[in-house]
């Protein structure tokens, strides 16, 4: 029986309790095979441009012996943030910022060191993949003096009100992941890429996306165990990012 359908015949188990913990990640992808060709000047994706903002974040790239950087960076602001602090956009080289860090003391400058280190530290890796909140990120953020800076803001900006519909499975261990949207390109089972293939992707541990049948006798049962689970995968959610 294939992993598919012995899944499907867990769900359709009423009785059963699901034998995997729920939680949001963490996951791993490919890399690209393209990159985006970087821009040859600011772009501000047609948001409003904060010039002083993006005057300090030229300085700072100088100072990084990064002048090519320091030409393209842009730091917009963008009123369609909400549970979001900021955003970094590589290889834009453009920040953008929540308006509603106006409301918190010291917060807009942090945030705004906390998307440049991204940028920075995106920029030094060049080809590789690195870890959104690993090493190069770390050392990028002492360098720009936040060392102490977190992933993730506690900042009480309002939380969005999604539903994260498309369960994923791990074929190794069985996590479970709750999405909102489906997946863009192949994404495996972090852990298990780690202890299995020392950190790479490897698509034996691709998640397999839970599907069901509506028009199966059973698919009501199904539908109500997979919005069970979704709605524990959804407790188990980590607070927003940052970024
Ligand atoms: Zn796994
Ligand atoms: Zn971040």
């Amino acid at each position: 029986m294939n992993l598919r359908s012995r899944l499907r015949q867990l769900m359709l188990d009423f009785a059963a309790t699901p034998p995997w913990k729920t939680s949001d990640g963490p996951l791993l992808s490919p890399a690209p095979l393209l990159r985006e060709a970087p821009p040859s000047a600011p772009s501000s994706g047609g948001l409003p441009l904060d010039e002083e903002l993006t005057r300090q974040c030229r300085q700072r790239l100088e100072e990084l012996q990064m002048p090519g950087a320091a030409k393209l960076i842009a730091v917009v602001w963008n009123p369609r943030m909400r549970s979001t602090a900021g955003y970094a956009k590589y290889p834009a080289w453009r920040i953008e910022l929540n308006p509603r860090l106006h409301e918190f003391e010291g917060q807009i400058q942090r945030t705004m060191l906390h998307e440049l280190a991204h940028l920075v530290a995106y920029h030094r890796a060049g080809n590789r993949r690195i870890a959104p909140h690993g090493t190069q990120w770390r050392s990028a953020c002492a360098e720009l003096g936040i060392a102490d800076e977190s992933a993730r803001h506690d900042l009480p900006l309002p939380q969005r009100q999604v539903r994260r519909r498309h369960l994923y499975c791990c074929p190794q261990c069985h996590h479970v992941i709750a999405r909102v949207r489906k997946f863009a390109r192949n994404t495996a089972c972090k852990p298990c890429c780690v202890k299995h293939s020392r950190g790479r992707y490897d698509g034996r541990f691709r998640l397999v996306l839970l599907e069901v049948d509506p028009n199966s006798p059973q698919g009501e049962q199904a539908r109500a165990q997979l919005a069970e689970l979704a709605r524990q995968a959804l407790e188990h959610a980590p607070e927003e990012a940052r970024d």
